[in-house]
């Protein structure tokens, strides 16, 4: 199970080290270093990038992503019961793996990566939503990463390439869609992990796109894209009542039916909207 390179099983180094897995930290563990290893792939070619994973753990994928020629994997981990299980990844790979020991949404990981950077994770359930949101959400564009290859929860998964008239589209596909290219490519059941979690789980791999698919202020699209699905029932005229006066009048500038609800309305058409607004609020400055 352990090919991929010369260091001890990820059992075993459970074992040493003591790691029994914490509810609290969202620790589900992958413990093949076969499938770590073809997790790692879905990033593509890992030679001439810098890497940053969140969440290593006992390490299973941080091998993974070494094993595959990561030019360098800067991960950071909460837990310090796994930091001296990731340091002796760290010996066998001279120079190319560096630990921090913090929460991730504390620490700015530019200050130790080169661009280009990919992001790799097996993320905690309970940060992965927040961080992807920062990822995808950045003050420029492009952002910093130029991929993000990203375990999650089944549904949230589905969330983020979902398309317009499903259960599932919402503001997470608006925000991933409008400026990267997302697409589901692993599916994982349960007992793929250690423990296994209730749920199954997929890796997303998203592509920044150099420019939007279509024009917009971002934080116009942002807001008009909240107020929508927060009220996802609503007409979109009662539901975007707040953010513009006018609403109905943009709503029809932009080819969207006042009497139309959120989830029925493409990225392209939230854009036109959102760039009617942009131009009232323009007008009257
Ligand atoms: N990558 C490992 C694997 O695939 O087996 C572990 C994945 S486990 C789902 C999530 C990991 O994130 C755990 O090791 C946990 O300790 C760590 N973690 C939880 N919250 C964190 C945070 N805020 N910052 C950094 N790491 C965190």
């Amino acid at each position: 199970m352990s090919q991929i390179d010369a260091l001890p099983p990820l059992r075993e180094v459970i074992t040493t080290y003591g790691l029994s897995a914490k509810k609290s930290l969202g620790q589900n563990f992958l413990l093949d270093l076969n499938l770590t290893a073809k997790i790692a792939r879905q990033a593509g070619d890992l030679t001439s990038s810098d890497i940053l994973e969140i969440g290593p753990g006992p390490g299973g994928l941080t091998r993974g992503l070494l094993a595959e020629g990561a030019r360098k994997v800067l991960a950071i981990e909460k837990d310090t019961r796994c930091i001296p299980a990731l340091e002796e990844i760290a010996a066998r790979y001279p120079d190319r793996l560096q630990i921090i020991q913090g929460d991730a949404l504390e620490i700015d990981p530019l200050a130790y990566l080169t661009p280009p950077i990919k992001i790799a994770a097996n993320l905690p359930y309970n940060v992965g939503t927040e961080l992807l949101v920062r990822w995808l959400t950045p003050k420029d564009w492009p952002p910093f990463w130029s991929s993000l290859t990203l375990m999650f929860q089944k549904e949230v998964a589905q969330r983020i390439t979902a398309e317009p008239g499903s259960k599932a589209y919402g503001r997470l596909a608006i925000l991933a869609q409008w400026r990267s290219d997302a697409r589901i490519v692993l599916d994982l059941p349960p007992q793929a992990f250690t423990p296994p979690p209730k749920v199954s789980s997929a890796v997303v791999h998203l592509e920044a796109r150099p420019e939007p698919r279509f024009p917009a202020d971002p934080a116009i699209l942002s807001r008009v894209v909240a107020a929508a699905f927060n009220q996802r029932r609503k007409m979109l005229r009662a539901s975007l009542k707040a953010v513009s006066p006018m609403i109905e009048d943009h709503l029809k500038a932009a080819g969207i039916k006042p009497t139309d609800r959120a989830e029925q309305i493409s990225l392209e058409a939230f854009c036109a909207l959102a760039r009617e607004i942009a131009a009232e609020q323009s007008s009257k400055s």
